[in-house]
């Protein structure tokens, strides 16, 4: 962490400069070469001590001094250092200096003060392809990338100017950001035209900005037609697999990357953990796992929260907690990634209080971190804390509240049914509400099936996103739940006028190292008979106990037909097939696209204990840990 020191002039730690030089500097040269040394090695204050050394014993900076000291400014993050340089700089009249008065405008930049940066730059009365870059580096550094876009332009115009790698692989990058695939074809084009295209720095920025503008073909040609390929090709394209969801791909790109003999390093073991988080595939992370262990990446950071993140998305909230005890400098992105699986897991309390835990050791929360605890209070209805941790975003973190973070507090207001202080809540937003906000308060309605505020939030919301089958059903199960059929028809009517595409249920289940698929009503697997068999013995087994099926779950079925159309959803069918296949007391895990229903919920309890299996499934939403006959999520999701 960068320390914050008090604003004396050029402050400098108590330990004296390292000896770089063995004679002491007696010339501007050699003062310089010192200067620059120490700036170069990320030892800013121990710059500034010297330059002030310097001038005091009588020594007259010139503009290499200047340019040197510059980037030190920069490097202690206080701009009134640099603006006490600029003063000088302007005292020795070095402003007009191309070289000084571009490395004045990186320093603005780099301290996040683009205006200042822009005054210098519309100050300079001569300016070369070096200052052009660092105001497009500055502009995309300040995340202004549409700025960055229009600087590169007008270099394009100036037939004086001969954009380099630099200046194409920035505005590349931009346009990444802005997802401005046009400009960054013309971009591609450009480069192709000079010649640069063998320079596989700018390959790679082309290959991601295709990536990042979801034109992964694009970008797989590029990689394919690439003469030179460095660590980064691989992981851009990793990476790109991940985004779009081609996650078979990234592995195979891993693969290959290793026949290549390229070894993956830790950018590359990331991606590849949240690749295999995002499709739940233990066995696969597993293997990053041993990788990561044999190469020694177990120190970063980045790579060990991928690691707490996979174990958690694939069910394993042990091995999770396990890694994550382990890590020795433990940052934010650790803890939140530790807080989200407890969060997922049901282990509500637990994510507070690891929350409450990195609050005591200092360590500076973030805007996600948020998201994970007001969730987490919002399952445990813990309504006043909740408020207490919103409160604190702002008041002391400085972190302005998203709609992510609205729609949690809606969530949480909703859940205990507090719909009227719901619904003032998002009145009083100063931010527009959006279909997450209103989503939450649609579950609520759902929930305590209050028909005359569901009917008006999900009239908002058929606006907002007309494609969401989701907000149609809770609307018509509302509608049902009160006898009101016809209204409950006319919304799935509605549905198709808007041409809504339901989305189909659908269970995966991993049987040593294949996956299984089970849609609703799936006949297709090859031992149906025995599945149906075993479901019809569980339901037998079951209702004994005291099971009553939940007719309320069963939707757009013929009447008389609910409750066995029950015994068609994914879950239940995949859960029989591992009943059927899986070795005795090994626990089940199931993967579902949508959220589970009640009735599931409540089969998967009963199942839990007859079979005494820990059975794991994971729905769109959450983890739901059954174990005899009790869940994880304690019935609350
Ligand atoms: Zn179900
Ligand atoms: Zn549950």
């Amino acid at each position: 962490m960068k320390l914050r020191l008090p604003l004396l002039q050029f402050v400098s730690h108590g330990n004296p400069a390292p000896k770089f030089y063995s004679a002491a500097p007696n010339n501007v040269v050699t003062w310089t070469t010192l200067i620059t040394q120490l700036s170069r090695s990320n030892k800013p204050f121990h710059a500034l001590n010297s330059f002030n050394r310097m001038r005091a014993a009588g020594i007259y900076p010139n503009h290499f001094t200047f340019s040197a000291i510059l980037p030190a400014c920069a490097n202690t993050l206080i701009l009134i250092h640099g603006q006490q340089m600029h003063a000088l700089i302007h005292k020795h009249c070095f402003d007009t200096d191309t070289f000084v008065a571009t490395a004045l405008l990186d320093m603005y930049a780099k301290c996040c003060h683009m205006l200042f940066a822009v005054k210098v730059f519309d100050e300079m009365p001569h300016r070369s392809l070096v200052s052009w870059n660092a105001m497009i580096v500055g502009f995309l550094r300040n995340k202004l990338y549409v700025r960055a876009i229009g600087i590169f332009r007008e270099v394009l115009r100036d037939a004086a100017l001969d954009p380099d790698e630099v200046s194409f692989s920035s505005v590349l990058s931009a346009c990444a950001s802005v997802v401005d695939l046009g400009f960054g074809m013309q971009v591609h084009g450009n480069i192709v035209k000079r010649g640069l295209i063998v320079l596989v720095y700018v390959n790679n920025s082309l290959v991601d900005m295709y990536c990042k503008c979801g034109s992964f073909d694009a970008a797989n040609k590029l990689f394919d037609a690439a003469g030179d390929r460095d660590i980064v090709t691989w992981n851009v394209m990793i990476v790109g697999c991940g985004r779009s969801e081609n996650f078979e791909q990234a592995w195979s790109f891993f693969r290959a990357m290793k026949r290549e003999g390229v070894v993956p390093d830790e950018a590359s073991c990331s991606s590849l953990l949240h690749a295999s988080a995002s499709v739940a595939v233990l066995a696969q992370g597993t293997l990053i796992h041993n990788h990561v262990l044999k190469t020694g990446y177990l120190k970063n950071a980045c790579v060990l929260s991928s690691l707490v993140t996979m174990y958690g998305k694939c069910g394993n909230l042990f091995d999770a907690y396990r890694v994550f005890q382990e890590i020795e400098n433990c940052n934010v992105v650790c803890w939140t990634a530790m807080i989200a699986v407890c969060h997922q897991h049901g282990c509500a309390n637990e994510a507070i209080e690891l929350f409450e835990e990195m609050l005591r050791e200092g360590v500076v929360p973030e805007y996600i971190t948020f998201v994970s605890v007001l969730s987490a209070c919002s399952h445990t209805g813990l309504v006043d804390d909740g408020f207490k941790y919103f409160n604190s975003m702002v008041s002391v973190h400085n972190i302005k509240p998203g709609p992510e973070h609205y729609a949690c507090m809606v969530d949480l207001l909703g859940r205990v049914g507090r719909l009227e202080e719901a619904c003032n809540f998002i009145e009083s937003m100063p931010i527009k509400p959006d279909s997450s906000v209103w989503g939450a308060l649609l579950g609520a309605c759902g929930k305590y099936a209050d028909v005359e505020m569901g009917r008006k939030v999900a009239e908002r919301l058929f606006k907002l996103e007309p494609d969401n089958p989701g907000n149609y059903r809770l609307l018509s199960n509302i509608y049902t739940r009160h006898g009101m059929l016809e209204k409950a028809d006319e919304v799935r009517q509605l549905m198709g006028i808007n041409r809504v595409r339901k989305e189909t249920g659908c269970s995966w289940i991993d049987v040593k190292d294949r996956t299984f698929v089970f849609t609703v009503n799936d006949r297709s697997h090859s031992r149906t008979d025995e599945i149906h068999e075993m479901l019809q013995k569980l339901k037998e087994l079951i209702k004994k106990r005291g099971y009553v099926a939940e007719t309320q779950f069963a939707t757009n079925i013929v009447e008389g037909t609910e409750e066995q159309s029950l015994w068609y959803h994914s879950e239940k069918l995949a859960l029989a097939f591992g009943l059927l296949v899986l070795p005795v007391g090994s626990p089940v895990r199931i993967k579902k696209n949508l959220r589970t229903c009640g009735d599931c919920h409540t089969v998967m309890k009963f199942a839990s204990e007859i079979f005494k299996r820990e059975i794991i499934v994971r729905d769109i939403n959450r983890f739901h840990r059954f174990t005899n006959g009790l869940c994880s999520c304690r019935d609350y999701w």
